[in-house]
């Protein structure tokens, strides 16, 4: 009987603050062409919680209803509040102080008025109604086992042999994808996995570009120490309803604001020029992808810095990209194009949905490989890009009045002709070689020994560009150039 008194008053004394739940149901109407497209729930966390579980249910009616979570720690005016965000792939997630769902930021759980951010993606005619749970002071058990499995998660490939970056025109051209998705987003990448496959792809630099979060930041420069030949860098792929496009090297936890309404090209300049005040660049993300959301609504391309031409492998998509890119080069505006992969998973074990990192690749010519000279090179356009980061080599300069001229440069005034000079090398024998100038090929050479190389002189009367692209026999690409531009008064 003392016993089970003792007992009794033992299970009466809490261990931790007592759990409690919030539980609320909001009715959401589809948004208008202008509305926000995002919907804020307010909830108020207890004084001294460790941690919160939140959840969401819906009718997602065979896909007319998605909706994208995230949460705030406080008001969602200020970005400073921001403790992740999941999209639409979680339904229940966690915040602890010590840890939390991929996607979310571990840390203390102050008291007060928090907002979970509900993004609509899609919802039916009809509306949704969304039943939201939060209960504090409790991690959801199987939410805490996703976690465990993603960490644990392992990736065998067999080891490459190291190709050095090629130099060529007094730059060595470092080989890097900078669109890439792992755990912390959409992605089944664990980084670890993701800068492995990086390093042993020949890649010189990385950016791990997550949809709208920073939860990745920690682990990344924890890991980038051990990956001495591999600039790694902290991406964010900001993702609106209206587009996306891409960030790198970001300060550690720094969020760029993902929250504009599609269409709405003054606020989505707002937040490039905050982006431009970080000295970072912004790219606009496959530009002419059919995802329901991922092609361009904010107008102008070329008010961002670079465009992503080539995404994943060589398809239709691309070449409209490429169209109109160079639709853009024949108005006289100047973007740099660059390819990445945006892999998702690995390419192993029968995934046919993997994408290897590095295909393709963006080349980009530097004097040394550090961020700041990286983002300059790519503003610049000293770039080319290629399916593959080890194999090929394509290398591409022009002579006027004595001087040299390479990839995104600018031949001011020429008073002579100008010598455009052309390297292919390690090309498949029956390719070819395509230089083009304003929209038209003037010159096409077939690859007969692995090697090709022409020079050949033109007279330029107009402001103008000149580049070169590889295509296999049946016409898929092989590699591309960014420009050599042009000026004249003539
Ligand atoms: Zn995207
Ligand atoms: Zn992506």
């Amino acid at each position: 009987m003392i016993k089970f008194i003792f007992a009794l008053i033992l299970l009466s004394i809490p261990l931790l603050a007592p759990a409690q739940t919030f539980e609320k149901s909001v009715l959401i109407t589809p948004p208008k062409e202008k509305d926000s497209r995002y919907f804020y729930v307010p909830f108020d966390v207890p004084e001294k919680s460790k941690s919160l579980t939140i959840s969401y249910e819906y009718d997602k009616k065979g896909g007319a209803n998605v909706l994208d979570l995230g949460v705030f720690d406080g008001t969602e005016t200020n970005v400073k509040n921001f403790r992740g965000w999941s999209g639409g792939r979680r339904n229940t997630i966690f915040i602890a102080e010590n840890s939390a769902t991929n996607g979310y930021i571990a840390g203390k759980i102050p008291a007060g008025n928090w907002r979970v951010i509900l993004g609509l993606y899609k919802v039916a005619p009809e509306g949704v109604e969304v039943k939201i749970t939060v209960r504090f002071n409790e991690i959801d058990a199987a939410a805490q086992q996703q976690l465990n499995d993603e960490k644990a998660k392992t990736f065998d490939f067999p080891k490459s042999p190291k190709v050095a970056p090629a130099t060529a025109n007094g730059y060595t051209w470092f080989r890097g994808d900078l669109h890439a998705h792992t755990f912390y987003s959409d992605g089944n990448w664990t980084v670890k996995g993701l800068l492995d496959f990086a390093e042993n792809s020949n890649l010189d630099f990385i950016g791990i570009t997550e949809h709208n979060t920073f939860a990745h930041h920690a682990e990344l420069d924890a890991l980038a120490k051990n990956y001495k030949n591999l600039l790694v860098l902290r991406g964010e792929e900001v993702t609106t309803y209206g587009g996306h496009f891409n960030v790198w090297g970001l300060p550690k936890n720094e969020l760029i604001d993902f929250r504009v309404a599609p269409k709405d090209a003054n606020r989505l300049q707002t937040i490039v020029d905050g982006v431009h005040r970080l000295g970072l660049i912004a790219s606009l993300n496959h530009p002419t992808a059919l995802c329901g959301g991922c092609d361009w609504s904010y107008g102008d391309w070329q008010k961002m810095d670079a465009v992503e031409i080539w995404n994943g492998a060589w398809d239709l998509e691309d070449e409209a990209a490429l169209k109109k890119w160079d639709e853009l080069l024949q108005n006289n505006f100047r973007l740099t194009a660059i390819g990445s992969s945006d892999t998702h998973s690995a390419p192993l074990n029968g995934n046919a949905n993997g994408r290897a990192v590095g295909v393709p690749t963006t080349h980009v010519g530097m004097k040394k490989l550090t961020q700041t000279e990286l983002l300059a090179a790519i503003k610049n356009g000293r770039v080319w890009i290629s399916d593959n980061p080890a194999v090929y080599n394509l290398e591409f300069s022009a002579f006027a009045s004595k001087n040299k001229f390479v990839i995104g440069e600018t031949v001011s005034n020429p008073t002579n002709s100008i010598k455009f000079d052309c390297q292919a090398k390690n090309f498949p024998v029956g390719s070819t070689v395509s230089l083009i100038s304003d929209g038209k090929v003037l010159l096409k050479e077939t690859v007969e020994n692995v090697h090709s190389a022409f020079a050949k002189n033109f007279d330029v009367q107009k402001n103008s560009y000149f580049r070169l692209e590889v295509r296999s026999e049946t016409g898929a690409m092989l590699a591309f150039t960014n420009p050599i531009y042009i000026q004249s008064k003539r």
